[in-house]
């Protein structure tokens, strides 16, 4: 299996430190709002990633963190006039619900940074211990001259990034480029002892002490999408690797920007859409083929008529999934195996386009090729054979539900459930249109026919009694 890894920039053969585990972290949200779409495609393709990985029979552990103290946090703590605590277990609880909306299986953890400051803290301390820290006034910084590898992530070396990097001027730091790992606390700000005083930790040191408490000192995958690369997994691996001396992450992976008119969605830009919104809208299923249907690093322009077509796409796929389920209670007789149809090259071409980079356009196709040959042959007349039936039900099962999270059997069946439910209820409003017509009450009869017309069911009366038709 080929992975992109941003460090090496190439194509990679996969190969995890200790098979059949695969350890693997991804950066979480900020949760001082709800999430918009844009971050949604990153969830989600890390979600196929790990999904496929397991698929592929690794036992994959998955760290998420959840960035629970920050500047936006505290700002909006202060515009709602709530402590910190309260802004962030309120979007955790609705990131949470998002997420299970969007059908992204559950991470193995979700730490939080406020519950790991002593790990930051003994991390930092290390670091001060190696000169590689140095404290001003209550304030700690990275010196990132110390790091010989600095810029190897993001392909670039110091001179470049001082020159291209719009880092503000601080007269307190030795390099411009130097990012700060303990932020003393100002004035009413949510702050924890430390060896410095009083303050909080930075951004990048949450990410480096999270992943080594839960995944060790490397790990084999850490996601997260394209803007993080600088500064963000740059200094994280700055961090890590200057205290463990071991490589910190054997394979990085970045996800493309979801854009607006090609322009990067963003809460700063005010170009978004909440996840919510759109689930609104749109069903998971076809939310995840829209993104699906582009290859993950690169960018893909956000639109609503992308995401009908998706629909469309979807609805092939839960037709197919419901003819299946239909065909095994068809009457008939027992037909052969179809000639020519060959399971094993379905799940062949899929593995070969997953495995080349995770090319999930090309096993989309895959799987719609799929469906059209499936068809062809569910139209042929006579009772389907039960191991083509299972044949399908379970490659559908394994890559469409499984890996993709694009189908979902189960809510086949609750639809069914919904729409015997629907026809009771119609049959009990026919029951009592005649209980009235019988009392001569045309009134209230007319009342229950023309509401179901508005509701889209005709009536249809006749001398053996009434039956009805969706129109
Ligand atoms: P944040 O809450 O901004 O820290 O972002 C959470 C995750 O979403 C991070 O992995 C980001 O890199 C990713 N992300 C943010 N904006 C976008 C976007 N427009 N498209 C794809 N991923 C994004
Ligand atoms: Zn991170």
């Amino acid at each position: 299996m080929l992975i992109y890894n941003t460090y090496s920039r190439q194509k990679e053969e996969f190969v995890p430190l200790d098979p059949p585990n695969v350890t693997m972290y991804m950066c979480g949200p900020t949760v001082y709002d709800y999430f918009h779409i844009g971050n949604g495609r990153s969830f989600i393709m890390a979600d196929i990633i790990r999904r496929y990985l397991s698929y592929k029979g690794y036992n994959v552990k998955f760290v998420m963190n959840l960035t629970d103290i920050d500047d936006k946090i505290i700002k909006k703590s202060i515009e709602e006039n709530k402590d910190f605590n309260l802004v962030s277990n309120f979007y955790i609880s609705a990131f949470f619900d998002d997420l299970k909306k969007l059908k992204v299986s559950e991470a193995s953890f979700y730490p939080k940074a406020t519950e790991h400051i002593t790990e930051m803290i003994d991390l930092i301390l290390t670091l001060e211990s190696k000169d590689i820290a140095y404290q001003i006034d209550g304030n700690v910084y990275y010196d990132v001259k110390k790091f010989s590898d600095y810029g190897k992530l993001s392909g670039k070396n110091l001179e470049e990034l001082e020159s291209g990097s719009r880092v503000e001027i601080n007269e307190q730091k030795r390099n411009p480029l130097d990012f700060v790992l303990w932020k003393k606390a100002k004035e009413g700000e949510p702050s924890w002892d430390s060896p410095w005083g009083k303050g909080r930790p930075g951004w990048h040191i949450e990410c480096s002490a999270m992943s080594c408490k839960h995944l060790g000192q490397s790990i084999d995958i850490h996601a997260g999408g394209n803007d993080l690369i600088f500064p963000h997994h740059e200094n994280e691996i700055a961090q890590s690797e200057a205290v463990s001396h071991n490589k910190f992450v054997k394979y990085w992976i970045h996800f493309g920007f979801l854009n607006i008119q090609n322009e990067k969605m963003s809460k700063s830009l005010g170009n978004f859409f909440t996840t919510r919104e759109i689930l609104k809208k749109f069903s998971a299923e076809s939310i995840r083929l829209f993104f699906l249907q582009t290859y993950y690093r690169g960018p893909l322009n956000f639109s609503e008529e992308l995401l009908q077509s998706a629909q469309k796409g979807f609805e092939k796929i839960e037709n197919l999934a419901q003819r299946i389920i239909n065909a095994y209670s068809e009457e008939g007789n027992e037909v052969n195996y179809p000639e020519n149809f060959n399971i094993s090259g379905y799940y062949f071409d899929f593995e070969k386009a997953m495995e080349d980079d995770f090319n999930t356009s090309q096993a989309v196709a895959v799987i719609f090729d799929f469906i059209r040959d499936v068809n062809k042959i569910l139209s042929l007349e006579g009772k389907k054979n039960r191991a083509f039936l299972d044949d399908v039900k379970s490659f559908l099962t394994k890559t469409a539900q499984e890996v993709f999270g694009i189908i979902h059997f189960d809510q086949l069946d609750e639809k069914e459930k919904d729409s015997n439910l629907e026809d009771d209820l119609i049959k009990l409003l026919i029951t009592l249109r005649e209980n009235y017509k019988k009392e001569k009450n045309y009134a209230a009869s007319d009342h229950i026919r023309n509401e179901l017309l508005n509701l889209g069911i005709i009536l249809q009366d006749a001398k053996t009694g009434t039956t009805y038709q969706r129109k």
